[in-house]
């Protein structure tokens, strides 16, 4: 597929079959895709293949099923590798999300490697899953935590950065693409300006994986993570990529099966990456599955979804000034975003709203997105979120424009 042509998004639609319902007699409008995505026929399908006909456990069989299995589960590997531009199938480790990977990485690099005085240097946008694990970190290794503002527009405040990004600073790790804000931070950038000051670079990338092409290696970063339920793959699934060298290094963060060579009772030795980092029977069928989501997604077009989620995220952010008394946090109209427009509105709290929107078939989610200090940030105690995905339309865009209007006169 060129860049230009596009699917037919009315036909990729029909094969979402959780959209085709109808809640509190009204066509269900999805716009919670940045919290978890909907899954299409062709990735259902092969979650029921594989429980029907060949499911076993990897790595340890000698019989035809565990084989069948163990070559999927690999072949997931290579697929994920493929798409986010890895040099190699060993630098992906299957984890539970975005969240395990950046534990995974906390507990394993940083505990090695932090010193009492070293700095971690996060940002002031980043979800839970990326403050606290450092957090836990921090106390264990006596290293510092330090945070990269946020303008009132949304963005990382790059001036500030330059006086963070001192030689202490060890790793700087931040979100790709904002879960509250949709700002999408200039990683490229960010990864070369941390690395001249000698910092490793983790990208939190569970809202851009499954929107927007990424290429790890062109951004430059060292690690990066991904949860394959915001990107129609199922939930309980993910990945972390790093560079080989640096995985090489690190030593495993959990024991048990699959990951030892050789298991004496007081002392082991361990496998190389990945196989390092995979203790215990793996998501089999979760990994296989998030293969199906990716061949899906590439199937599309990468570019392609990127244009159509854009395309539906300005639409919605024009519409969304017609509404009384309501404001959009983020970048200001005009600058890129990611698909999604998180809002505040004078007439109703948050929880109301998207209560309200509920009795009309709209799926919002409202609250502090796993972003309590950012919310502190902008002053305000939760916002209502509307995230897109593909499948969506701009008809579903003008209906929920009507049901704020609606909103308005309910609450005001
Ligand atoms: N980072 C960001 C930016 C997210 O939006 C999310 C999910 N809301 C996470 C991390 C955590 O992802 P998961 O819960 O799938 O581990």
């Amino acid at each position: 597929m060129t860049a230009s042509s596009q699917p037919d998004w009315t036909q990729v639609r029909s094969q979402f079959p959780a959209l085709a319902q109808v809640i509190h007699d009204r066509p269900l409008i999805y716009f919670d895709n940045a919290a978890t995505s909907q899954k299409p026929n062709a990735v259902l399908d092969v979650l029921q293949h594989y429980y029907q006909c060949d499911n076993a456990n990897v790595h340890r069989g000698l019989h035809e099923l565990s084989n069948r299995a163990t070559e999927a589960y690999e072949g997931a590997r290579k697929k994920i590798a493929r798409y986010i531009g890895a040099a190699s199938e060993e630098e992906i480790i299957f984890t539970r999300g975005t969240t395990e990977a950046i534990n995974l990485v906390a507990q394993s690099w940083g505990r090695k490697n932090l010193r009492a005085g070293d700095v971690v240097l996060l940002t002031e946008m980043e979800h839970h899953s990326n403050l606290v694990p450092w957090q836990i970190v921090a106390e264990q290794t006596g290293a510092i935590l330090k945070h990269v503002p946020v303008t009132d527009d949304g963005l990382l405040d790059l001036d500030q950065l330059e006086q963070l990004l001192t030689e202490e600073v060890k790793l700087f790790s931040f979100v790709h693409v904002s879960n509250s804000l949709g700002t999408i931070n200039p990683a490229k950038e960010l990864c070369a300006k941390a690395k001249a000051v000698g910092a490793l670079t983790f990208l939190d990338g569970a809202q851009s994986a499954g929107h927007m092409p990424v290429d790890v290696r062109d951004i430059g970063c060292d690690f990066y993570a991904l949860s394959g339920h915001k990107m129609c793959g199922p939930t309980g699934i993910g990945a972390l990529w790093g560079k080989k060298s640096l995985l090489d290094s690190m030593p495993p963060w959990q024991g048990g099966g699959e990951m030892i060579l050789k298991v004496e009772l007081t002392r082991s030795t361990y496998k190389p990456v990945p196989a390092r980092f995979e203790a215990g029977t793996p998501d089999i069928s979760g990994a296989i599955v998030l293969g199906a989501a990716v061949d899906y997604l590439e199937s599309l077009g990468r570019d392609q979804i990127w244009a159509h989620d854009s395309e539906l995220t300005r639409y919605a952010l024009d519409r969304l000034t017609e509404v009384k008394g309501l404001r959009v946090l983020g970048p200001p109209r005009g600058q890129q975003r990611g698909a999604l427009a998180a809002f505040v509105m004078d007439s109703a709290h948050p929880h109301d709203l998207v209560t309200f929107a509920n009795s009309h078939g709209l799926a919002l989610r409202g609250g502090h997105h796993c972003t309590q200090p950012l919310m502190r940030r902008f002053r305000v105690p939760s916002t209502s979120r509307a995230s897109f995905y593909f499948y969506n339309t701009k008809q579903e865009i003008d209906a929920m424009i009507e049901i704020l209007h609606e909103a308005n006169k309910f609450f005001g």
